[in-house]
């Protein structure tokens, strides 16, 4: 029997043998309670042990990750702090002004040099915005920061301050971090420009300087192939020949640098007058045609049953447009072939004159395709043939295009031929 129903039973029958024995099934009943709680109790009593100790263990170990926590933070703290340091020492070390303004306008950071260019001395960063417009005071600052926090990448180039000339690039930041705004970058030009300009000066000096020169050879052999001073023999015309063709090729160089030099300097001026673009195709196919002869090559045009819109071009640069892209068919077709033709076409949408010089010719490597435009560049397979070039020509072509609001494009498979194909919208060009 459970001792604590055993001393409560004494205490009431005062012994346990005197209970009467219609009270055993109920002292039984009670007994197995009182021992089921004793049962549940040490149950409990070894839980809540077990449990203690854990809580004892799992305290510990969060200690011990508490801790090893607390020296990772204190580490990358560490980190953290060297490495915005050395941004700190890049930032205030470029030879770039930076200033960083944030979506309200204003300036939240500026490095050395910004702060040199703009004249900026203080620590108090609200003032740095009107020293800013103040510094390019002939320029639209102001309104370049608003639309450049409207998310707009602009650029301001050729920057005069005195003698000094600056690049002035207006970046939106990427919406990272919470941290949006802009970056006012400010680079000094100065010296590159002036060298730019030097280059470009003395290219133009020399070719003028050139022109006379060259005009004198081509005029002279010309004399001389004409006959017009007595007969000249087989050997002599060889080399006349050769003289005239070396000299034509750099009297092209020569247009063609001046051509380039006035595309970089923004002083590419177009004449504006009414031009027929059949009459033009004409003309070019006309004059190029005895040279493509001599090649073996065939010109084929037939001109547009319709008479085309006249367009609002420069009549002139629309000629060298074509010559040149006829002349490169006639140019770059394949000597293995017995007959080459070169076909120009014409072709009059509701809003395009489109014109297309096809030839099947050495073509452009694909790999090279997207390089095709690019000053000075020739393509592999036009240096390995020995065939005479610039690789200045379409690059003035792609400009001269552009500059009439028209589009060039090309598709090309080597040793297959190329097409060309410039289309100028009517809306635009035409009267
Ligand atoms: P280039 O004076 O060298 O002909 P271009 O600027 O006219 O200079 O052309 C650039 C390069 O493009 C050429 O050197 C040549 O590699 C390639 N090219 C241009 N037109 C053709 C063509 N019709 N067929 C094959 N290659 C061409």
């Amino acid at each position: 029997m459970h001792k604590t129903l055993e001393r409560q039973l004494i205490r009431f029958f005062g012994s346990i043998d005197v209970i009467p024995p219609e009270y055993d099934q109920m002292i039984k009943i009670i007994d197995t309670s009182y021992k089921n709680f004793q049962a549940d109790y040490e149950l409990m009593e070894r839980s809540l042990d077990i449990s203690s100790k854990e809580l004892t263990a799992l305290n510990q170990q969060l200690q011990k990750e508490a801790e090893i926590i607390e020296n990772e933070v204190e580490l990358r703290t560490k980190e953290l702090s060297v490495e915005r340091s050395k941004l700190e020492i890049m930032a205030q070390n470029m030879v770039t002004g930076a200033i960083l303004i944030n979506t309200s306008g204003d300036v939240l950071f500026l490095n050395k040099p910004a702060k040199t260019f703009i004249n900026f001395s203080g620590s108090d960063h609200s003032t740095a915005l009107e020293q800013l417009y103040e510094a390019y005071s002939d320029y639209p600052i102001a309104e370049y920061i608003r639309r450049s926090l409207q998310k707009e990448f602009l650029k301001i180039a050729d920057v005069q301050v005195g003698d000094a000339i600056f690049n002035i690039t207006f970046q939106p930041l990427e919406n990272q971090f919470n941290s949006s705004g802009i970056m006012v970058w400010i680079n000094n030009v100065t010296a590159e420009t002036l060298l730019e300009r030097a280059k470009s000066e003395l290219i133009v000096v020399a070719s003028h300087q050139l022109r006379t020169p060259l005009t004198v050879t081509k005029g002279n052999t010309e004399i001389l192939l004409d006959e017009s001073y007595g007969p000249i023999n087989e050997e002599q015309r060889e080399i006349v020949e050769q003289t005239h063709e070396s000299n034509e090729n750099m009297i092209t160089l020569v247009n063609q640098m001046l051509d380039t030099t006035k595309i970089e300097q923004g002083i590419f001026n177009l004449e504006r007058s009414s031009v027929q673009l059949e009459d033009v195709l004409e003309r070019c196919v006309g004059d190029l045609t005895p040279h493509a002869k001599e090649n073996k090559v065939i010109i084929s045009y037939s001109p547009p049953l319709v008479k085309l819109p006249s367009i609002k071009s420069d009549d002139t640069r629309l000629y060298q447009i074509f010559q040149n892209l006829i002349d490169n068919g006639v140019k770059y077709c394949r000597p293995e072939l017995n007959a080459c033709t070169v076909t120009v076409a014409v072709a009059l949408s509701d809003t395009h004159i489109t014109v297309t010089v096809r030839d099947q010719g050495i073509g452009i490597p694909k790999q090279e395709h997207n390089k095709i435009f690019g000053r000075f560049y020739r393509a592999s397979n036009a240096e390995t043939s020995f065939i005479n070039g610039t690789g200045l020509g379409l690059h003035i072509v792609k400009t001269l295009v552009e500059s009439m609001s028209g589009e060039i494009s090309f598709k090309s498979e080597e040793n297959q031929g190329t097409l060309f194909t410039v289309s100028f919208p009517i809306e635009e060009s035409s009267n």
